[in-house]
C-alpha cells in the first residue's frame, strides 16, 4: 500500500509564525486599516487570508499613509525603512509593530561587528531577497558583494584578488542551503593558494583571524533541510510545497533533485498531476518556511484522493 510521509520540520518556521500572529493580533485590535510593508510570507494563499482579515499589503513604502498602524515582516529591514516610516510618524512603541525575526537581527549584528572589526564582508544570499537587502544595508548597502551560488566562487576569488582587503569574512542569508554554503567555501579555498577561509564561531569572541566564514544559516532552516534530505532518500517522489518566490522552498526542491529523487515544486494542491504518482509507493511531502500546515495537509489529502479516489486505506506517517 502506498504511504505518504511528511518531512520533519516542514512548513512555517517560528519567525514566520510569529510575524503572522503579530499581524493578526494587530488587525484584531484596530478598527482602522493595518498596513504590512512587503510580503509577510511568500505564500499567495496565506496573504489572501490575511487580506480578508483587513490587512493591506504594500510593496511601495510610499503607499503607507501618514500615521498608519504598520507591521514589518520577519525578514529584517534596512535602516532606511525605519527612517522613512519615522517621517510618517510611524514609530516603535506607538504604531509600528516590528516582526523582524530575532535570528535575522542576529545576522545583522554579526555583519555590523565584523565590519567594525575591519572585515570586508561578503554575503552568500540572493540579491533581491528582502533579508539580503536588509543585511547589506549594514555593510556596503548596494555595493555589498553578494554571491548567490557555490558555482560563482570565481567571482569571490576575483573580488579578493583585485582588492587589498586586510580581513575578509563570509556570512550567509539565514535561508540558504547548508550544503551550498559549505561547497562555496570549499570552492573558494581550492582556488586560493595562500588564503584559507576557516570558521569563525558565531560568538565572534576571537576576531583575530584574517579570513573566515560565520555560519549564520538559522537552525529552523537547517532542521528543515535535514528533514527533507532524510525524506528524499527514503522516497520515490517528493512534492515540495512553497510560494513561487520562497527562497528556502526552492532550496528544498534543489536538494531533492540533487539527491536524485523525482520531485515537483508546487504552490497548492490544484497543481498535482495524476501521472506523477503512477507506480509510486513512497510519497514524500515537504514544505518551505512560508507554507502553513493546512496547505501541507491539503496536498497530502489530494494525493490520497488521486491515488485511491478516496481517503481511506492509506497509511500516512509523520516522520
Ligand atoms: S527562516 Fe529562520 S531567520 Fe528566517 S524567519 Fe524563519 S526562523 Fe527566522
Amino acid at each position: 500500500m502506498p504511504e505518504i510521509n511528511i518531512a520533519k520540520n516542514a512548513g512555517f518556521c517560528f519567525g514566520v509564525k510569529k510575524a503572522i500572529e503579530i499581524a493578526e493580533e494587530v488587525a484584531q485590535n484596530h478598527k482602522e486599516p493595518i498596513y504590512v510593508y512587503g510580503q509577510l510570507v511568500h505564500n499567495e494563499k496565506v496573504i489572501k487570508d490575511l487580506e480578508d482579515k483587513g490587512i493591506i499589503f504594500v510593496e511601495d513604502i510610499n503607499e503607507i499613509p501618514q500615521n498608519a498602524v504598520t507591521v514589518l515582516r520577519a525578514h529584517g529591514e534596512p535602516g532606511t525603512t525605519y527612517q522613512i516610516l519615522e517621517q510618517k510618524s510611524i514609530t516603535k512603541g506607538k504604531n509600528l509593530n516590528d516582526a523582524t525575526c530575532p535570528l535575522v537581527t542576529l545576522v545583522h549584528n554579526v555583519a555590523i561587528k565584523l565590519k567594525n572589526n575591519g572585515y570586508e564582508v561578503v554575503l552568500f544570499g540572493k540579491h533581491n531577497h528582502p533579508e539580503a537587502i536588509g543585511t547589506s544595508y549594514h555593510l556596503r548597502g548596494k555595493g555589498t558583494f553578494i554571491v548567490e551560488e557555490p558555482e560563482q566562487s570565481d567571482l569571490v576569488v576575483d573580488y579578493i584578488k583585485n582588492n587589498n582587503f586586510e580581513k575578509i569574512a563570509i556570512i550567509s542569508q539565514t535561508t540558504m542551503s547548508v550544503y551550498g554554503y559549505k561547497k562555496l567555501i570549499d570552492n573558494i579555498n581550492s582556488k586560493l593558494n595562500d588564503i584559507k577561509f576557516e570558521e569563525i564561531p558565531l560568538s565572534l569572541k576571537d576576531l583575530s583571524q584574517k579570513y573566515g566564514f560565520v555560519d549564520t544559516i538559522c537552525n529552523p532552516t537547517k532542521q528543515r533541510q535535514s528533514g527533507t534530505e532524510e525524506l528524499a532518500k527514503a522516497s520515490d517522489i517528493v512534492i515540495v510545497v512553497g510560494g513561487k518566490n520562497s527562497s528556502n522552498s526552492k532550496e528544498l526542491y534543489a536538494k531533492c533533485r540533487e539527491i536524485g529523487v523525482e520531485a515537483y515544486f508546487i504552490q497548492s494542491e490544484e497543481q498535482l498531476q495524476k501521472e506523477w504518482f503512477v507506480g509510486k509507493q513512497k510519497i514524500g511531502v515537504t514544505a518551505g518556511a512560508s507554507t502553513p500546515d493546512y496547505l501541507i495537509n491539503d496536498v497530502a489529502d489530494k494525493i490520497k484522493d488521486i491515488i485511491h479516489g478516496k481517503k481511506e486505506g492509506f497509511a500516512e506517517i509523520k516522520i
